[in-house]
């Protein structure tokens, strides 16, 4: 009988859960849809709960030269440029929770999950593997590759996106439930920076019906640049569909000059439709399992998607040590992580209501609503059950 997991999917979430399997002297194989292996030009906000789990799989020293530490988060008017503190991180990060907040290049977090795996296990990833089925049998699954290839393992672990086909296959068709939303992001290279951006923080502009985010990545060389905004005539769900610099800048008519003179200097402005799921009541049945987007896609307002991601991963990696490479190790993770990934899924669409809350429309009522929202204690009620999380010591 095979005692070989297979994990569908290399994005963050099954690179981290590969790393983590192997760590733990598990045998893993990742199968992904794409020919070649990489993350797309954008930025990703990993806290201290995910970078823990960096540094527990030993990727300290590669993320500390590809990330970058911000001193901490500002909450900025839409309209008039107003600043107030959202929180210090920098070193207040590590003191209050042990691990730093660090910013990144998807492409670089990637990389140094990839180049971890492949030292380790030169062939453990196959490319150019994409699923479009499962099966499951007494002793083993068996996933089916849309160029006729079949693989069986003992464990199948679906880490392969919001547009899942082990979900598919598994529980069904899902019902996606468009937000209204649009996301728009770019990269701006550090020397087109405007000043009056701060590139040693992580900023979040908010307005009503809309926010902006930015921050440094790669090292500080690149502004990482995303403009949410809601209207309702853009409804596709993808990384890679480019619009216009003129699209981009009509969809932030009205707002502050700086924001504009960001959109002016993103290489590439590229935009996605937000979607969301309802909860899934279980993410396990028999020898397969989900992980990361796949069970719990959420609004990006919390930071926290792919964080929640390194977070299964390492877990599950830990109940498969535990409990064995056999469905009880699945039904332990799902026990273990489920209603926390789905509070955050909650807390990101609350997030979504007070970044683009009516209030703001005009200053003399966002002092007063900015003022109430981000008090201290409102602020660590919000975030500190997320970063103070240790999915390398959470009971299982
Ligand atoms: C605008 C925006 C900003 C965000 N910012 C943050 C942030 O700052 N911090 C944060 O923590 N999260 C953030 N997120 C969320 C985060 O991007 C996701 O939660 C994270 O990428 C999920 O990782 P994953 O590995 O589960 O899925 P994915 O990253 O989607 O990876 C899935 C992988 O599976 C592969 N795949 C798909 N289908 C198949 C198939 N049939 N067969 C084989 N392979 C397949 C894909 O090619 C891909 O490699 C943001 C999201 C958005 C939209």
């Amino acid at each position: 009988m095979s005692e070989k997991v297979a994990i569908v999917g290399g994005g963050i979430g099954g690179l981290c859960a590969a790393l983590a399997l192997i760590r733990h002297g598990i045998d893993v194989e990742v199968y992904e849809q794409a020919p070649e292996l990489k993350e797309l030009g954008a930025g990703v906000q990993i806290s201290s709960n995910g970078t823990r789990v960096l540094y527990a799989l030993g990727l300290g020293p590669a993320i500390e030269r590809v990330g970058v530490v911000v001193a901490g988060k500002e909450i900025r008017l839409w309209s008039t440029g107003q600043t107030w503190k959202l929180f210090d991180l920098g070193a207040v990060s590590v003191e209050r929770f042990g691990f730093p907040y660090m910013m990144f290049h998807r492409g670089d977090l990637h990389m140094t999950l990839l180049d971890a795996i492949r030292r380790e296990r030169p062939g453990a990833i196959q490319l150019d593997r994409k699923c479009v089925g499962v099966t499951q049998h007494t002793d083993h699954a068996e996933i089916q590759s849309e160029n006729g290839a079949t693989t069986r393992a003992a464990l199948v672990i679906g880490a392969d996106g919001v547009q899942s086909r082990v979900r598919l296959a598994v529980f069904g068709a899902d019902r996606p439930e468009f937000t209204g939303i649009v996301a728009w992001r770019g990269l701006i290279p550090r020397d087109k920076v405007p000043a009056g951006i701060k590139l040693d923080t992580g900023t979040n502009w908010v307005g009503p019906g809309g926010h902006v985010v930015h921050y440094p990545v790669r090292g500080g060389a690149l502004l990482n640049f995303v403009g949410l905004l809601e209207r309702d005539d853009w409804r596709v769900e993808s990384w890679t569909v480019q619009g216009t610099k003129d699209e981009f800048a009509n969809d932030f008519r009205n707002w502050n000059p700086l924001i504009h003179e960001c959109i002016r200097c993103v290489d590439v402005p590229y935009k996605w439709a937000l979607f969301a799921r309802p909860p899934m009541p279980a993410w396990t049945q028999g020898r397969v399992t989900l992980l990361g987007d796949a069970c719990h896609s959420m609004l990006p307002m919390l930071a926290q998607g792919a964080v929640m991601a390194l977070e299964d991963g390492y877990v599950l990696a830990r109940c498969v040590q535990k409990y064995g490479v056999a469905p009880q190790a699945l039904q332990r993770y799902e026990a273990v992580r489920r209603e926390r990934a789905n509070r955050a899924v909650s807390g990101s669409a609350d997030n979504a209501r007070r970044f683009h809350n009516p209030d703001l429309a005009h200053a003399a009522g966002a002092e007063a609503y900015v003022t109430r929202e981000w008090q201290e204690d409102k602020v660590n009620a919000r975030y500190e059950w997320l970063f103070t999380y240790d999915a390398t010591a959470v009971p299982i």
